[in-house]
């Protein structure tokens, strides 16, 4: 039988809870679709500063190295809020994504019908559903290009410079296209190619890469117009490719529109198929410890490992469907009840979905 390792990063507040409902329906998956799957648990966070003084101590990214695919909680609290910088719970997020080479960062929102409410646009707007996915780069563009300050003629200045090299677009790009593929085959490449040189380098590539993917439909945007088509007509996308900058602006904007930070997963990819897949929120301190949080975006970022990382196909299918008939069944988190509805704790919810899996 075929059998996965999995390094659990549970982190800090609601993490460890969130955590334990996804691996509950992982091992139902496991047992429905004929696979095993074997966990390690490892620190990182403010978890990881309590026990040996950092937030990302090696032994913690030996074991995600080893490891076939990585499923994250969240990292942070009021106990570590005074620590800075690379003390800081934080430090240890990115870290992990560096150290793991995951320059693809992969956040679909979407809309469950039964949820529909949550959404700020009017209904006539999004129709019977929403499903983005947002393909951002992570490591490269303005966040990582030479930056500083100086003073020119007696005025203070500062600069940062959005540089992207072919290949750097082409890893990117190539991610969007397989997404893509693996989707509603429909793909938006966002830039400003109008006025960047940077985005006419990364408008090309995507173009010479069409060639290889004839089932890919291409479409090119500018980013001023992808964040107002974004809110005007939400339906007429399936996956996004962004620059990171850019990519950072329109994934909040789709998550904002999907409407339960509960609800959203994502997944961090690189090279080869390992992946670091967690959910879009944080962790909670404010509700954690109390089998109250909604651990449904951990579980659907385990479909998504499923996915992207297992090519389990099928099991990622049948988590997806299994939240929707559980939330169809009226069951929710207290996030996202609404009247009408019957509310249920964290573990409930988690047994919920094993049982309609
Ligand atoms: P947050 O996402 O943790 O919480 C924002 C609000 O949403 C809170 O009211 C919280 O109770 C609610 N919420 C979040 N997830 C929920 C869930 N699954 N179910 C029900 N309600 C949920 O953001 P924050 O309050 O700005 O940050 C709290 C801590 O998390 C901070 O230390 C922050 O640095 C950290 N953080 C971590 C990550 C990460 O690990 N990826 C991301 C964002 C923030």
């Amino acid at each position: 039988m075929k059998t996965y390792n999995i390094t659990l990063l549970k982190g800090d507040g609601i993490g460890p809870e969130i955590v334990d409902q996804a691996v509950k329906v992982l091992n139902t998956a496991a047992n429905k679709f004929g696979f095993a799957v074997h966990y390690t648990e490892a620190l990182i966070g403010g978890a990881a500063i309590d026990a040996t003084g950092e937030p990302l101590p090696q032994a913690t990214v030996d074991s995600c190295l080893a490891s076939d695919s990585v499923l994250l909680g969240a990292v942070g609290g009021y106990k570590w809020d005074g620590l800075t910088g690379k003390q800081r719970p934080e430090a240890g997020l990115l870290g992990i994504r560096a150290a793991l080479g995951l320059f693809a960062n992969l956040r679909p929102a979407k809309i469950y019908g039964p949820l529909k409410s949550a959404c700020p646009l009017r209904p006539d707007i999004i129709g019977d559903s929403m499903d983005i996915m947002v393909v951002r780069e992570l490591t490269g563009g303005i966040y990582f290009g030479e930056r500083g300050r100086k003073t020119v003629d007696g005025v203070e200045a500062a600069y940062d410079t959005e540089y992207y090299s072919k290949p750097e677009i082409t890893r990117i790009a190539k991610v969007a296209f397989e997404t893509a593929m693996k989707r509603g085959g429909k793909l938006h490449s966002i830039d400003k190619a109008n006025v960047l040189e940077s985005s006419r380098l990364w408008r090309e590539t995507v173009n010479e890469m069409a060639a290889s993917y004839p089932q890919v439909e291409v479409n090119h945007l500018y980013i001023d117009n992808a964040a107002m088509q974004l809110v005007r007509d939400p339906k007429q996308f399936d996956v996004l490719v962004t620059s990171n900058i850019f990519g950072d602006i329109l994934s909040d904007e789709a998550s904002q529109i999907a409407g339960s930070i509960g609800m959203l997963a994502s997944a961090s990819l690189g090279e080869g198929s390992l992946g670091l897949y967690e959910p879009i929120h944080g962790s909670a301190p404010d509700i954690a410890g109390r089998n109250i949080a909604n651990p449904l975006a951990t579980i659907l970022s385990v479909a998504m490992m499923l996915r992207y990382s297992l090519d389990e196909l099928e099991a990622a299918d049948a988590i997806e469907k299994a939240v929707e008939t559980v939330l169809e069944n009226g069951l929710r988190t207290a996030d996202i009840y609404t009247e009408g509805t019957q509310k249920i704790g964290t573990d409930a919810m988690g047994d919920a979905v094993a049982a309609a899996l």
